[in-house]
């Protein structure tokens, strides 16, 4: 179901009026984790200031240590959609446990499923029976293909709205948290009709390669970029090292706005 062959035509997602999958390019950013309103609504104003409407924020965190900060969950939902409300954008937030995604979907406009549950089957399957788009990430060490057929999972429980999302993989680099798999990008636009983005900070890992790789993805073909941005990174509670300040988030669009097609 996932392939072009079966189907030609791009599959095109409307998240609250905004075309994914035309050729034109969009942006998902804000802060990796939800950690109060006042944070989300500085980074909800500096998407404004940009002319964006799609903003990310994490609420259920999947960190590799239990120790490490786990997310406001429902709350942290909550406090995006409130923002959200306030300044007219779109909420996209990762959702980890099946359970919580009938509640969650009061909140969320796009339901992430991260890399680390891109083959948890029950919720790919949960995420494939309701009717908001999904952005599926690829796993930290899933193959394409393996990629292509979780999203055949959504699929074919009839849920066609899907942003594939290519957030680097894990290879023997030690340079980059993850090693930014570009190529990916021009085979699954080829392999597949579904739209592709490409998260530049949690494939990179390393703030001064945002733009380089951002310029990259929409050079080879992306549908969009995600990034992360936070008003003050060294203090967030999680992914500070390469979370963009509000000023460097302004400087990171200008710049990919002198450079190509941005809307
Ligand atoms: C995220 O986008 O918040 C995230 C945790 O990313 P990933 O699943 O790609 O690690
Ligand atoms: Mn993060």
């Amino acid at each position: 179901l996932v392939s072009r062959k079966k189907k030609p035509d791009d599959t095109i997602i409307n998240i609250k009026g905004e075309l994914i999958g035309t050729g034109e390019q969009h942006f998902v950013m804000g802060p990796c984790a939800v950690e109060s309103y006042d944070q989300v609504k500085q980074v909800a104003k500096a998407l404004k200031d940009q002319g964006l409407t799609l903003m990310r924020g994490g609420a259920f965190k999947p960190r590799t240590s239990p120790y490490d900060f786990q997310g406001l969950g429902m709350e942290g939902l909550k406090i995006l959609r409130q923002v959200a409300d306030e300044e007219n954008l779109a909420v996209i937030s990762e959702i980890l446990n099946p359970n919580d995604l009938e509640e969650a979907l009061d909140y969320v406009d796009v339901v992430q499923i991260g890399a680390r549950n891109m083959q948890n089957f029950e919720l790919l399957k949960a995420a494939g029976a309701i009717r908001k788009p999904v952005l599926l990430k690829r796993g930290l060490s899933a193959t394409i293909e393996e990629f292509m057929y979780a999203a055949e999972y959504i699929l074919a429980q009839g849920n066609d709205q899907i942003i594939l999302c290519e957030r680097g993989i894990r290879t023997y680099e030690k340079a980059t948290r993850n090693t930014l798999d570009i190529s990916a990008v021009p085979i699954l636009k080829k392999e597949t009709h579904l739209p592709v983005m490409v998260d530049v900070t949690h494939s990179t890992g390393r703030r001064d390669l945002l733009l380089p790789a951002a310029k990259a993805a929409l050079a080879i073909g992306a549908d969009g970029v995600m990034a992360e941005v936070h008003p003050d990174p060294a203090v967030a509670l999680s992914d500070s090292a390469q979370q963009m300040n509000i000023p460097q988030f302004h400087e990171f669009m200008n710049e990919l706005k002198k450079h190509s097609v941005v809307h």
